[in-house]
């Protein structure tokens, strides 16, 4: 046993000390090429356990069972049966929340406290919303007429119909909440699913896959392979796939949706997000500064979401970003198992050198660190919460996606408003505005260009609220009554009477 397992409960410690292996058509097997790869404890850098390394040929063999079962019994599981089945998941993962998160803090590094309250919890929450929304996935009838022949009746309806073998490509930053953005919306519509987590945190889904087949889903309606990038793109490329949905970079999003042009297989995409944080000067001040700290450091800023461009109205930008620079100082770095902890390591020292890298170069660029400006000293992946001013819409920290605990702060005024800033980026994701005008906050929220965007808080999502992107950020919305569209197709009938 090594040192990241000494909190652990021993259903985690039997877990991590079992074979991870695939699972495919309802069974657990190695990667047809016998590969294995390691996941790191982010907060030591030791090795917690190994993976099968799934490739094309191991995603060749989930699409198989999943077109299989997408013919097989499932196809006849009614609404209701669906519907069950999500609400069995649902429970079982409240009764077994805090494995998920001792699980999920050690494999991605986040406090295990903030997953039990935020992923767990929030995961049990989507997955008994879709329950709910498999037996309410409704079409319509109309009644049309065909002009060219006069005097016919006719009586029409539409089908919402599963869209069949949907690919899911998830990334690391919450590795069961982007599992959960995906899995309960495409079973509820009656799909099946070959799901590919990311490298850096593979645990959490093969956990939740146990969960679905104990709780009786089909052979192979789920198929979950581990591994890399280019089992990604094996799935993107399927000519048996008919659907990907991906949550990551826009760079992969982009190569993911060329990919996908050769069968034509129906794409969403949620990618990524440089999103602004507009604080005007009427603004609680109590509120504000606590509110878009953790706008920024939630996750430790590995969300896609995250706040990363504070903009403030000029009159009070000193003073604010310096109450945000105290909160960034005294928050508590440390170990994810460790209940103190308010900033976690990063996932890998890839991660770690990236946001490292970007900060050196904001600094070279001109900008001044209020707070941080530096990976925090002894071992694990940890970055000091920065906040860098004197920056320009120039500087790479303030045009790209950083995904660490980055935020740079920049002053507008009154007059010219923030909507010029606010939109200077190619991405779209979302936005929070601070002020107590309710007025003003309304019409900001019309003029952000960004699909979500919360007023006098940052990061407060629900599964019924739809979630996606503007601009680059994305194509189609998750959660909410927008998942059921992207996994279903309309069918329309017309009868001549
Ligand atoms: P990040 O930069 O945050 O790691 P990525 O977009 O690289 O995000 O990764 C998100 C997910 O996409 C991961 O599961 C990763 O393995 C997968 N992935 C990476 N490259 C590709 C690709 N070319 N095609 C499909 N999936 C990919």
């Amino acid at each position: 046993i090594n040192e990241s397992l000494a909190g652990a409960l021993p259903a985690v410690r039997e877990f991590i000390s079992r074979p991870k292996q695939l699972f495919i058509g309802g069974r657990w097997v190695d990667a047809v090429s016998g590969k294995t790869f390691e996941t790191h404890d982010p907060a030591t850098g030791q090795v917690l356990t190994t993976v099968a390394h799934g490739e094309t040929a191991d995603i060749d063999k989930a699409v198989t069972a999943a077109r299989k079962a997408f013919e097989g019994e499932w196809r006849l599981w009614t609404p209701a049966q669906r519907q069950r089945l999500l609400f069995r998941a649902s429970e079982t993962i409240r009764a077994r929340a805090d494995e998920f998160a001792q699980l999920e803090s050690l494999d991605n590094g986040k406090s295990a406290a903030v997953a039990l309250a935020v992923d767990v919890a929030w995961t049990a929450e989507i997955f008994a919303y879709y329950a709910g929304w498999a037996t309410k996935i409704e079409g319509r009838t109309i009644t049309p007429s065909v002009p060219w022949i006069p005097g016919s009746q006719w009586h029409a309806y539409t089908l919402r119909e599963p869209i069949g073998v949907c690919g899911q490509i998830i990334p690391w930053n919450f590795p069961l909440v982007m599992a959960a953005f995906k899995i309960p919306a495409a079973l509820a519509c009656g799909n099946t699913i070959v799901l590919k987590p990311a490298e850096q945190t593979p645990l959490t889904a093969l956990l939740l896959a146990e969960v679905l087949a104990e709780a009786g889903l089909p052979d192979g309606v789920l198929n979950v392979v581990t591994g890399f990038g280019d089992a990604g793109a094996a799935i993107a490329a399927h000519d048996d796939v008919d659907k990907v949905g991906f949550t990551g970079s826009t760079e992969v999003g982009k190569l993911i949706l060329n990919a996908a042009g050769g069968n034509l297989k129906k794409v969403s995409l949620e990618l990524g997000g440089k999103s602004p944080q507009i604080v005007y000067a009427d603004a609680d001040m109590d509120v504000a500064v606590p509110g878009t700290a953790s706008g920024f450091l939630f996750n430790h800023g590995q969300t896609c979401t995250s706040g990363t461009r504070l903009l403030v109205e000029d009159r009070i930008f000193d003073e604010f970003t310096q109450g945000v620079a105290e909160v960034a100082k005294s928050s508590k770095i440390g170990p994810g198992m460790d209940p103190a902890t308010q900033v976690g390591p990063l996932v890998s020292q890839v991660q770690q050198n990236r946001v490292t890298g970007y900060i050196e170069q904001g600094l070279a660029d001109g900008a001044r660190a209020l707070a941080g400006g530096q990976r925090h000293a002894g071992t694990g992946y940890y970055v000091e919460p920065t906040v860098l001013v004197d920056v320009q819409n120039t500087f790479s920290v303030y045009r790209e996606e950083i995904f660490g605990p980055v935020v740079v702060a920049t002053p507008f005024n009154a007059e010219e408003g923030p909507r010029t800033a606010a939109n200077d980026t190619m991405f779209g994701l979302a936005a929070s505005i601070w002020t107590r005008d309710i007025s003003k906050a309304h019409l900001t929220a019309r003029e952000i260009q960004a699909g979500n965007v919360w007023i006098n808080c940052h990061n407060a999502f629900d599964s019924a609220l739809p979630f996606g992107g503007y601009k680059q950020s994305g194509w189609g919305r998750e959660l909410g009554e927008g998942a059921i569209d992207l996994y279903t197709q309309t069918k329309t009938v017309n009868v001549a009477l």
